[in-house]
């Protein structure tokens, strides 16, 4: 039995066997040709262009229909490859030139253009080599008149495991018998991950040497919400993960069935169950989960996979779509946090050493007002359509709030006039992420309306424990007496000045640790849509009162391991 961790990408449990698909190989035989044949090979060329083009539009219609079309619009990209001329006329000029057959000539360009693209140090055009990897290898198939073996021969459901997926794999996986995925590479923010959501199946990427493992038939468990994958379990690990099915099963139900109700304690206390959002088209996803609110909507993906920055136009339309979608109920838009494990090409931050704790997020946007007053005005002009407040990222202390108050009144003056609706009032929070802004809570709490916690990158400051390094995620603990201590003294200073405190971190969606929260008197808890019903179910089940004592229970432990325990076994009892 072996356990790997990576990234949690899609959420749910499958067991089943492994499928493997191997980065199909194609065998390119390098054969001279005739003069007299270059037209018909530069033919043979044109036409595989053609039907490459008219299968991935085909399968942009279908991913739009069955989808949508942020899904779709993915092969936008690729549609953008078959166009590019240099690539075209490179292939073109090496036929005539070397007198080799086509196939060899584009494959050798395609390697070559592929080799340029991964030395290059920017994440925008490494991004692209996915997608010029997966065109070029549909024009290839193309040129060599053979069809793709792949997902389409899957007769039983099974878990696919790959080195990468392309999204085209992905997205073909729609309706297949795909149990769920998993791959060597790929992070959060990669397009596969975004179309394993979109999906619904358990997927767990970035789990580097997972293709070098399995065999084809392994018995694998996908827990896509641990972000782990156990390879030949034994025996005890499967009955144990089959309970945890037929729990997640059986309770799924018994969380449907409360989704829609507020999430109030059996002693009356009413809390905010609220979603955390990258896309605007994620807002069905959140309305069908019973969601009271966006808790925090993450902006930065706006700027990702473009070459350009968003105009205030697109910024505007994005947020008046999300805030008219979600009325009555609120959304909470966070202002650009790039940086850390984010990067935007466009901005060409330097490459820092410690870009966690670097130019990011709100230093970012001190230091860039252009850029952070063009977003601002877009949140301020969509908040006439809808009950929308906005905070900001990774604040430290009281002068980056001030700094960053002042560029928003700059921006109101600037709507002001130009004639410009806004909401003046609009409420502006802090995200509490940062340990001394934890500690100075008392200080940010008088001049702010409300709090955040971001606890995904407070307890990786707080802990000292990068987020990302899978060498150290044993030690990242939501559950550490310094973070209880830590979320403890920010919600205490933010009541002693009367106003609200959410959470948006992950730590909001861990449900064993859901009846501590509320019993240290969270406010609102904001997560990934999915993990709603199963929240308020929960908080739906318990007294306010008793959650206060078995918060206070937890705070005298000494260890994360003995919280978690304590914490589990409550839980445990109460999904009973
Ligand atoms: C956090 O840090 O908890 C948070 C919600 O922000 P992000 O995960 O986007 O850094
Ligand atoms: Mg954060």
């Amino acid at each position: 039995m072996i356990q790997l961790k990576g990234i949690a990408a899609a959420s749910g449990i499958s067991i089943g066997p492994v499928y493997k698909i191997g980065s199909e190989e194609f065998v390119v035989v390098r054969q001279a040709i005739k003069w007299e044949d270059i037209p018909a090979q530069i033919q043979l060329f044109e036409e595989a262009l053609i039907k490459t083009r008219r299968e991935i539009i085909e399968l942009q219609k279908r991913i739009s229909s069955d989808m949508g079309q942020e899904e779709a619009q993915i092969f936008d990209a690729h549609l953008l490859v078959l166009e590019d001329r240099m690539l075209i006329e490179e292939v073109i000029s090496r036929l005539k030139k070397e007198q080799l057959n086509v196939a060899y000539v584009f494959s050798e360009v395609l390697k070559k253009y592929i080799g340029v693209f991964l030395k290059i140090e920017d994440e925008y055009l490494k991004e692209r080599t996915a997608d010029i990897n997966d065109v070029g290898r549909r024009i290839l198939r193309n040129l060599l008149g053979k069809e793709r073996k792949g997902l389409e021969d899957i007769k039983e459901k099974a878990i696919i495991v790959a080195h990468d997926l392309s999204p085209s794999d992905t997205a073909a996986m729609h309706t297949k018998n795909v149990a769920a995925f998993v791959t060597d590479i790929g992070g959060k923010t990669s397009h596969t991950a975004i179309m394993a959501k979109s999906l619904e199946i358990p997927a767990v990427v970035g789990l580097e040497t997972i293709t070098a493992k399995v065999n084809p038939g392994d018995i694998l468990i996908v827990d896509g919400i641990m972000g782990i994958v156990i390879i030949d379990p034994d025996e005890e690990t499967l009955r144990i993960y089959h309970q945890k099915l037929e729990k997640l099963k059986g309770i799924a139900e018994r969380f449907l069935s409360v989704k829609d109700l507020p999430a109030v304690t059996t002693d009356g206390r009413v809390v905010m169950i609220s979603a955390n959002i990258e896309f605007p088209d994620e807002v069905s996803s959140v309305k069908l989960h019973g969601s009271e609110g966006i808790g925090l909507y993450r902006t930065e993906f706006f700027y990702m996979n473009r070459k350009d920055s968003p105009s205030e136009e697109e910024h505007y339309q994005a947020y008046k779509y999300v805030a008219q979608a979600m009325e009555p109920h609120s959304v909470v838009i966070r202002t650009l946090d790039i940086g850390g494990d984010k990067f935007l090409s466009q901005f060409k931050i330097p490459y820092e050493m410690q870009p966690f704790l670097g130019w990011r997020a709100i230093r970012f946007c001190l230091a860039r007002p252009d850029i952070f007053k063009l977003q601002l005005r877009a949140i301020l002009r969509a908040s006439v359509h809808g009950n929308l407040k906005l905070m900001y990222p990774m604040i430290s202390g009281i002068d980056e709030l001030r700094q960053a108050n002042h560029l928003l009144d700059e921006a109101k003056k600037e709507l002001k006039k130009k004639g410009l609706a806004f909401n003046d009032q609009i409420r502006v929070g802090v995200m509490i992420e940062v340990p001394s802004a934890a500690m100075t809570a008392d200080i940010l709490a008088k001049e702010t309306d409300f709090f955040s916690i971001g606890t995904n990158d407070l307890i990786q400051y707080s802990l000292a424990v990068d987020r990302a390094n899978e060498k150290v995620a044993y030690l990242y603990e939501p559950a550490h007496p310094a973070i209880l201590r830590l979320v403890k003294n920010i919600i205490d200073a933010a009541h002693s000045a009367k106003i609200k405190v959410a959470m948006c971190g992950e730590m909001a969606g861990d449900p064993s640790l859901a009846l501590i929260l509320l019993g240290l008197g969270l406010d609102e808890f904001s997560m990934p849509p999915q993990i709603i019903p199963e929240l308020k179910y929960i908080i739906r089940a318990v007294g306010f009162k008793a959650a206060q004592e078995f918060a206070n229970e937890a705070m005298k432990l000494s260890t994360g391991v003995q919280v978690e325990e304590f914490a589990q076994n409550k839980l445990a009892e109460i999904l009973k």
